[in-house]
């Protein structure tokens, strides 16, 4: 029988760099399984339906919340955003470590819920100056955006204090490098077990001299 996997929430103001880390932890790390999310912002440049997100209208996304399809939804930056229950549920259950990538309103919601025993990762930008440059030279928003995103980063940092982890992304490869830390942490069961689950017991015949 397979072991069902750990849930991780990961989230960070709009440019801090959480998708870059990401794209490299999982790259890194075998067994993790991104949740695609829905939402209802225009793609960007490069972005693919069902890879990065699944991209819907507004009618759709309200269908799908009204059927209860979804373990957590939020409105961030003027778009609706949500995590597929279902889709969650399946990789779980396939033992996959799951990674959620959301804001903080939907990292509460699903902290909630406490038989999830999400872990919660938060990444914080070296300073607001920084982050402005960072949504600048990604060059995917406008002016109007960055300006939107930027007085959203307060508010979320504000709200960083309730996650289990904070991790500054100053340099690119340390900060991949925390995040790995955590997962590998969280996996080895080190002091609770996953999901609350006892810690096995050691066999006889390694004479426990501890
Ligand atoms: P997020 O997913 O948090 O919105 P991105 O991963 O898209 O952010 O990163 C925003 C921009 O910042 C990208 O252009 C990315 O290449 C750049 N970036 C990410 N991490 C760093 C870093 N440690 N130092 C400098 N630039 C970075
Ligand atoms: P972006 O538009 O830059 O891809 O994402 C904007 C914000 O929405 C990010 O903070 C991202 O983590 C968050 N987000 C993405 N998917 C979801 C989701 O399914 N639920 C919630 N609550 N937030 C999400």
């Amino acid at each position: 029988m397979s072991v069902p996997g750990q849930l991780f929430i990961i989230s960070a103001p709009s440019g801090a760099g959480k998708t870059t880390i990401l794209k490299q932890v999982m790259a890194d790390l075998p067994g993790l399984a991104f949740s695609v999310s829905h939402t209802t912002r225009t793609p960007r440049a490069g972005e693919v339906n069902g890879r990065d997100y699944h991209f819907v209208d507004r009618p759709s996304f309200e269908r799908l919340r009204t059927a209860g399809d979804f373990l957590e939804w939020a409105e961030v930056h003027t778009n609706f955003y949500g995590t597929s229950r279902s889709a969650v549920a399946e990789q779980l259950t396939a033992g996959l470590d799951v990674i959620l990538d959301i804001d903080v309103q939907g990292a509460s919601q699903v902290r909630s819920i406490r038989e999830l025993a999400a872990v919660s990762l938060f990444i914080l930008p070296p300073s607001l100056t920084e982050l402005e440059k960072r949504l600048s030279g990604r060059g995917t928003d406008s002016a109007e955006v960055i300006r939107l995103r930027l007085e959203n980063a307060l508010r979320e940092i504000a709200a960083s204090g309730s996650y289990d982890h904070r991790i500054i992304n100053d340099q690119l490869e340390e900060a991949v490098e925390m995040v790995k830390a955590v997962i590998l942490a969280a996996r080895s069961h080190c002091g609770r077990g996953r999901n609350g689950d006892p810690l096995p017991e050691f066999p006889d015949s390694l004479g426990a001299r501890v």
